[in-house]
């Protein structure tokens, strides 16, 4: 008896699942699998930017409104719902950097799918971009060696436009002796960054927004504290020489990889600016990278 009870449960269970899918449409298929790619994005996007930390901050509080509510705590309750009234206005408000960043992605994205001779500017980027990477390592070589403090910020998906503004549009092809004259004490634009956009050196003596960060090593003055926050607000990747010690820096994603080395420092601008051809860049990596740098160090002994 209780195992024909049991099959008559499973058989009742297969049955609901089937009536489930036959009023299952392709539109349903495609609404879920649009859910899904939208949930998806936001947590990989959210992933790498300070929002995590909101969305952390956000469950906290959902779980207490969940324990208010359990034990039923009215005046708690009542302050959560009149705080939480307008939540969506709440999360546009909380998110807006993110969701502008989505957008600004999503539109670079879309003219580059409409692009009909996409495949053959795409190689032509390449190695515009590519050629931009090599002599901005080349000219950070030689202005470490001399002590010139510098910024240098690579555009990526995300525009950086607010950041364009403030600067002056020179829009010129990236070279080793131009950036150093730019970055040359007194020169007109060596106060601020040098921004990079598609392998071109658009705009310099851009102001870009500082770090908050506060845990940051106290003798880290403004210029690194910049190149980290444009890339904690994009994902741009920025190159620091310091006036101070020379060092190289990169910053990505927030973090400071401090004093790398020529190799290194190549090997990351490859990988960060050239990602759409990441094998072939990492093969040039492999193969021709301590070529490359040789021929840096001997061009500047020069
Ligand atoms: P260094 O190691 O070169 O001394 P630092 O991190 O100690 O760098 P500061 O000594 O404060 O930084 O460097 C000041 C210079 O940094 C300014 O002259 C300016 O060129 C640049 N700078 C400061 N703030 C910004 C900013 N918000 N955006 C772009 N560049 C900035
Ligand atoms: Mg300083």
């Amino acid at each position: 008896m209780l195992m024909a009870e049991k099959f008559e449960n499973i058989k009742l269970f297969w049955d609901r699942l089937l009536s489930v899918f036959s009023v299952f449409t392709l539109t349903d298929l495609v609404d879920i699998a649009l859910v899904a790619f939208v949930i998806f994005s936001a947590i990989k996007m959210l992933k790498e930017t300070r929002g995590i930390q909101i969305v952390k901050g956000l469950l906290v509080v959902g779980a207490l409104y969940f324990v208010i509510n359990l034990l039923d705590m009215h005046a708690s309750s009542f302050l959560f719902k009149t705080i939480l009234s307008d939540f969506i206005i709440v999360l546009i408000i909380l998110f807006s950097p993110e969701i502008r960043h989505a957008l600004e992605t999503m539109g670079r994205r879309n003219f580059a799918f409409f692009n009909f001779f996409g495949a053959q500017q795409g190689d032509s980027m390449y190695e515009r971009k590519k050629a931009a990477v090599l002599e901005v390592c080349k000219a950070c070589t030689e202005m470490s060696d001399k002590k010139i403090g510098a910024l240098i910020v690579f555009e990526r998906e995300t525009m950086v436009g607010d950041v364009i503004k403030t600067g002056t549009v020179i829009d010129a092809k990236v070279n080793r002796d131009h950036i150093e004259s730019i970055f040359f004490p007194n020169s007109p634009l060596h106060d601020g960054g040098l921004v990079i956009r598609d392998g071109r050196a658009y705009a310099a003596g851009c102001i870009l927004p500082l770090t908050d960060k506060d845990m940051l090593a106290t003798h880290l003055g403004t210029r690194h504290r910049a190149a980290l926050g444009i890339t904690e607000k994009s994902d741009a990747v920025a190159v620091v020489v310091s006036e101070e010690t020379g060092k190289i820096s990169v910053a990505h994603a927030g973090t400071l990889h401090r004093g790398v080395s020529d190799g290194v420092l190549m090997e990351k601008l490859f990988s960060y600016v050239l990602p759409q051809h990441d094998n072939a860049a990492k093969g040039i990596i492999s193969s021709k990278i301590s070529k490359i740098i040789k021929k840096i160090k001997g061009e500047n002994k020069k």
